[in-house]
C-alpha cells in the first residue's frame, strides 16, 4: 500500500498523515490537501463568496482571480482589506457596479477607507461617551415619587355593577 499521496493543490506527494480531506460544500471526494494549500483553498472561498456578494454573482471570473494576486503581490494586501474596500467602494460611496472588478482598489482608495473608517470609529466612541454620560445623569436625577403622586388605581367598573 502507498503511503503517499498527491496534494490536490500543490500535486506534490506527502506522507498520508500530513494531507487533511476537504470537506466543504463543493467538495468531491477524494480531495486531500497539504495545510499550505487548504488554507489557500479556504481563503480563495471565503473571498469568492464575498466578492459574489457584493457583485451578485454566482462565481467570480478569471479577472478578479488575477486583480486579487496583483494586488496581494504588488501592495501586500489581504483578502480582508479588499473586501473592506469593495464594500467602502459600494456600499459606502455608491459606485456605480459597472461589471464585477477590484479595478478600483487603490492605494489612493485604500487611504481614504481607512481614513473614512477610522472617522466612523472615533464618531461611534463619542455616541457611545454621550450615551453613558445621559444614562449616569438620568440615574442621579431620577427621584422615587412621594406616595401621594403616584397614580390612583384606575376605576374598577366591576364594583358598580355588582349590587
Ligand atoms: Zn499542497
Amino acid at each position: 500500500m502507498k503511503l503517499t499521496r498527491k496534494c490536490y493543490g500543490c500535486k506534490q506527494e506527502f506522507r498520508k498523515s500530513e494531507l487533511i480531506e476537504y470537506t466543504g460544500l463543493m467538495a468531491q471526494k477524494g480531495q486531500w490537501y497539504c495545510e499550505k494549500c487548504l488554507q489557500e483553498k479556504l481563503d480563495r472561498e471565503a473571498f469568492a463568496m464575498k466578492v459574489c456578494q457584493i457583485f451578485g454573482l454566482k462565481s467570480p471570473g478569471p479577472v478578479i482571480w488575477t486583480q486579487r494576486k496583483r494586488l496581494r503581490d504588488t501592495y501586500g494586501y489581504t483578502d480582508n482589506l479588499i473586501i473592506e474596500c469593495l464594500d467602502y467602494i459600494y456600499n459606502v460611496k455608491y459606485f456605480r457596479k459597472l461589471k464585477e472588478s477590484l479595478g478600483l482598489i487603490t492605494p489612493k482608495m485604500v487611504a481614504e477607507m481607512k481614513q473614512y473608517r477610522s472617522m466612523e470609529k472615533a464618531r461611534a466612541g463619542s455616541i457611545t461617551a454621550a450615551m453613558a454620560q445621559q444614562a449616569d445623569l438620568m440615574e442621579r436625577e431620577y427621584i422615587e415619587p412621594h406616595e401621594d403622586e403616584r397614580r390612583e388605581e384606575p376605576i374598577n367598573f366591576d364594583d358598580f355593577l355588582k349590587d
